[in-house]
C-alpha cells in the first residue's frame, strides 16, 4: 500500500498508478544494490508533491523576476543555510536541476569552450559530465583525463600532476561514479594550486557519507564542490554547488540566468527536508553502517573468489572484475536482476571488452542500509550473488526465480518508506 496514498490517481489515471504502485512493490521486493540510489524518507516524498510545483521564482531570494515569492524565498534561504551549515561551506546554491547541469555550470562559471579540463576518464570511473567525448563537456572543452594504476586499481597522483603541470587545465575535477577508494581531496588541492586551475570536486556519489563523517570533506580543499542531492545524501532528485565565498558569484550566475529558468521550488523543499534528516545523529550512524556494509560485503565476495578492483572499499561502492568468473558483466547484471538483485553492468579500469557489454558491475550498500540491513546480512547477500553468477555462467537459469522468493521473504521484515505490503 502507499504512503502516503495516492487516491487522486488512482482515481483518475489509473494506467499511471498502476505503474507507480507496482515500481512501489519491485523497490521493496528486491535488493537494490545500484550504489547511485536509496531510498528517501517519507517527509521527502511528501515535500515534492506539494503545490510548491505550482510557483515561478528564476532569481534568487530577494532577487526574483516574478512576484509572489514571500514564501519560496524563506524556504530556499532555510535549504542554502541547512547545506552550508551541514558541510560547513560558505556558499551553497540549490538551484541545479540534477548533478549534470549542475557541472555543466561549473564549466560555464570557469572555462571558455575549447579550455582545457582535466578530470578522470569514463573508463576508470569518472561521469559522463567529466569531459567524455559524447557529452557536451567533451565536445565543447578540450579535456584530457588521469585514470588509476594497473597495478593498485588506484588513482595516481603523480600522474594527475604531470598532467596538470604539462596541460595548465582551467579546471581540475576529483571525484566520479565508480570509485570505490578514499579520495584525496588536499592531494589534488595541491597540485590545482601548482597548476593554477579551479579544484572542483564532484561528491555526487559520496555527499551522504561526507555529510554523515564516514569520508573525508572536500570542503576547505576545493573552492567549489558540486553534488547530486539523491545518492547516499538521501535527498529528492536534484543537485547543490558549494563554494568559498570568492567563487560564489560566478557560480550563481552561471546556474541562473546561464543556464537554467525557475527552479524547482518543490524539489528545493525536498532539499531541505532531507539535509534537516541528515544533520541528525542517525544520520551519522547510517553513513558509518553503508561503508560498514559495503566493506562486509566485499570481505564476503573476496572470500568466494572476486577480483574486486583495487581490493576491496574504502566506501559505499564495490567495482567487481568478472573475468576470472568466466562472464561478462550484462549477462551477470541480467541474471542477478532477476534473481532480485539490481546493479548495473560497468566498465573496469583497463576493460578489454566494448562499454556496453564491459567485464564488470557496480553495487553499492546505501539503499540495503537504509532499509536497516548490517553487516551480518552480507554473508548471505555475497552467497545468493554468487550463486546467480555461477549459474548464469554456466546459461542455468533455474535458482535464479528461486533466489528472488527467498530474497523477497528477508526484505519482507525491511520496510521501505512509501509501501507496505
Ligand atoms: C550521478 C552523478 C552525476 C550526475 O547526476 P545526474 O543527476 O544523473 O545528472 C554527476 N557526477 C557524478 C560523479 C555522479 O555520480
Amino acid at each position: 500500500m502507499h504512503q502516503p496514498p495516492i487516491p487522486q490517481i488512482d482515481a483518475e489515471d489509473p494506467e499511471i498508478a498502476g505503474l507507480i504502485h507496482d515500481e512501489a512493490r519491485r523497490q521493496a521486493e528486491k535488493f537494490r544494490l545500484i550504489p547511485s540510489e536509496n531510498y528517501v524518507s517519507l517527509a521527502v516524498l511528501e515535500a515534492c508533491g506539494t503545490v510548491l510545483t505550482n510557483k515561478y521564482s528564476e532569481g534568487y531570494a530577494g532577487r526574483r523576476y516574478y512576484e509572489g515569492q514571500q514564501l519560496i524565498d524563506p524556504l530556499e534561504t532555510i535549504a542554502q543555510q541547512r547545506a552550508q551549515a551541514l558541510f560547513g561551506a560558505d556558499h551553497a546554491n540549490v538551484q541545479p536541476y540534477s548533478g549534470s547541469p549542475a557541472n555543466l555550470a561549473v564549466y560555464l562559471a570557469f572555462a571558455q569552450p575549447g579550455d582545457t579540463i582535466l578530470a578522470m576518464s569514463l573508463s576508470a570511473g569518472g561521469h559522463l559530465t567529466h569531459g567524455s567525448p559524447v557529452s557536451v563537456t567533451g565536445k565543447w572543452f578540450r579535456p584530457v583525463h588521469y585514470g588509476v594504476r594497473r597495478e593498485t586499481g588506484r588513482v595516481d597522483m603523480d600522474d594527475v600532476r604531470d598532467l596538470a603541470l604539462k596541460e595548465r587545465p582551467k579546471i581540475i575535477i576529483c571525484g566520479g561514479t565508480a570509485i570505490p577508494r578514499t579520495i584525496d581531496y588536499p592531494a589534488f588541492a595541491a597540485i590545482a594550486a601548482e597548476a593554477g586551475a579551479v579544484l572542483v570536486a564532484d561528491m555526487a556519489h559520496i555527499a551522504g557519507l561526507i555529510a554523515g563523517g564516514a569520508h573525508p570533506s572536500p570542503v576547505g580543499h576545493a573552492p567549489v564542490i558540486t553534488t547530486t542531492t539523491h545518492k547516499t545524501l538521501r535527498g529528492p532528485r536534484g543537485a547543490m554547488i558549494l563554494t568559498d565565498a570568492e567563487h560564489a558569484s560566478p557560480i550563481d550566475k552561471a546556474v541562473f540566468p546561464g543556464l537554467q529558468g525557475g527552479p524547482h521550488n518543490h524539489t528545493t523543499a525536498g532539499i531541505a527536508v532531507a539535509l534537516h534528516e541528515a544533520a541528525r545523529p542517525e544520520f551519522r550512524t547510517y553513513a558509518a553502517q553503508v561503508v560498514a556494509n559495503a566493506k562486509a560485503l566485499a570481505a564476503a565476495l573476496l572470500d568466494r573468489g572476486y577480483d574486486l578492483v583495487s581490493g576491496g572499499t574504502d566506501n559505499h561502492l564495490l567495482l567487481v572484475d568478472l573475468t576470472n568468473k568466466g562472464i561478462a558483466g550484462k549477462p551477470a547484471a541480467k541474471a542477478l536482476d532477476r534473481a532480485g538483485i539490481e546493479l548495473n553492468f560497468n566498465s573496469v579500469p583497463f576493460d578489454q571488452r566494448r562499454p556496453l557489454d564491459p567485464s564488470g558491475i557496480r553495487l553499492g550498500t546505501p539503499a540495503l542500509t537504509t532499509r536497516g540491513l548490517t553487516e551480518k546480512h552480507m554473508p548471505l547477500l555475497a552467497a545468493w550473488m554468487d550463486e546467480a553468477i555461477t549459474a548464469a555462467s554456466k546459461d542455468d537459469e533455474a535458482p535464479l526465480d528461486r533466489i528472488a522468493a527467498e530474497i523477497r521473504d528477508l526484505l519482507a521484515d525491511f520496510p521501505i518508506p512509501g509501501w507496505s505490503a
